[in-house]
């Protein structure tokens, strides 16, 4: 049996306005206090995701705002940031994602801290954090993360397309990754065409990154050698014509995802805190590029310094609040615990919780 971990929880409203969520932030977080983790002089990377072009339920810079300030107050010097995506959209290299930040309203002035991308200008500043893992005992990790002395992840729940739940461990595992960690996150999942759904829309052929879906006999076709397994043709297609094996394919990325989270925050195991908001709550995740509807109304805000606590503690309140947790209303093919019980297997954090209610 596992170490019981601590989940601070603080409820929302159904339909939280901004100013309500940043009071949550505030007293939750002043109760965990910060002077507890981090000193003073610490560089503390505060990992967020500022959402694909039109996204509106990301967390906003406001609410970041708040978090460096307290942070602040310990001495420690925080910077937001983030790394590029593997497909193509306004976040593929640094100076794309940077521009689309300050669009986004992540600026200096609105937010307190200065942005600093974590792999580098194109996704290959990368160190090789050494593991005790099962699928791997080396994983990739962006570089200016892993020289950061504390980490706070703003994670927001979300289904996710993959991995069932887009919580703390897939903001941390695939967000902090270099581009060649998160390639090898995805290397399980090959996708393929089914024919007779394919109206040859040509969307997915836009959207792969590595232009390996091609025309055959007026249908898109995917050349299985050249696919990074990104998943963008999946989370593009409207049509449910791109096919994988959700079983087997999501489990390993799952487990992938726990072992490169460890990487993220193994040098740092006092010096990190998660925060799960579960607000605006959608069946995808951020980077998919459009409006998204509501799946599930806002239940509140969580805090732990255990990342798979939190995670498990998303699921269980959203499970109570809906009758189904976030990921199986999302997602409902997929096992989103795969990637907890991994995580517990590889000591990256507890499923087993005490949930205190502020
Ligand atoms: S997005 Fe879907 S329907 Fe459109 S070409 Fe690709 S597989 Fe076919
Ligand atoms: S075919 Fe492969 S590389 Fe191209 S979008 Fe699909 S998963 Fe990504």
């Amino acid at each position: 049996m596992s170490i019981s971990s601590t989940v601070y929880f603080i409820p929302l409203q159904k339909n939280s306005v901004m100013e309500e969520r940043i009071e949550a932030t505030d007293t939750l977080i002043k109760s965990i206090g910060f002077d507890e983790i981090f000193d003073k002089n610490d560089k503390i990377g505060i990992k967020l995701h500022i959402g694909e072009r039109n996204n509106d339920t990301h967390i906003a810079p406001e609410i970041i705002h708040s978090i460096v300030a307290e942070v602040k107050k310990t001495g420690s010097r925080p910077f937001l940031t983030e790394t590029s995506t593997l497909y193509r959209g306004s976040r593929s290299d640094a100076v794309s994602h940077l521009t689309h930040a300050f669009e986004h309203g992540f600026t200096i002035e609105k937010t307190g801290a200065p942005f600093i991308m974590a792999d580098g200008l194109v996704g290959n500043a990368e160190t090789e954090v050494p593991i005790h893992g099962i699928l791997f005992q080396s994983v990739n990790i962006a570089r200016e993360i892993t020289l950061a002395e504390g980490l706070i992840a703003v994670s927001h729940a979300t289904g996710h397309i993959q991995a069932g739940l887009g919580g703390c461990l897939k903001n941390l595992g695939m967000g902090l990754a270099s581009r060649i960690g998160k390639m090898r996150q995805h290397s399980s999942v090959k996708p393929y065409i089914g024919e007779s759904l394919c109206t040859f829309c040509g969307l997915c052929i836009k959207w792969c990154p590595v232009d390996t879906i091609i025309e055959k006999n007026g249908k898109a076709f995917i050349v299985q050698d050249k696919c990074i397994g990104c998943g963008e043709c999946l989370a593009v297609c409207s049509f449910d014509a791109v096919k994988y094996n959700w079983g087997v394919e999501s489990s390993r990325l799952q487990k992938s995802v726990a072992e490169h989270a460890l990487g993220v925050i193994i040098d740092k195991r006092n010096k990190v805190l998660f925060l799960n908001y579960m607000t605006d709550m959608t069946k995808d995740c951020d980077c998919l590029g459009s409006k998204q509807k509501r799946i599930i109304s806002d239940i509140g805000i969580l805090a732990s310094r255990d990342p798979v606590a939190v995670d498990q503690a998303t699921l269980d309140l959203t499970k109570q609040a809906s009758g189904a947790n976030l990921a199986s209303i999302s997602w409902p093919r997929i096992d989103p615990q795969i990637q907890l019980e991994h995580g517990e297997k590889i000591g990256l954090g507890s499923r087993n919780y005490k949930l205190i209610k502020l």
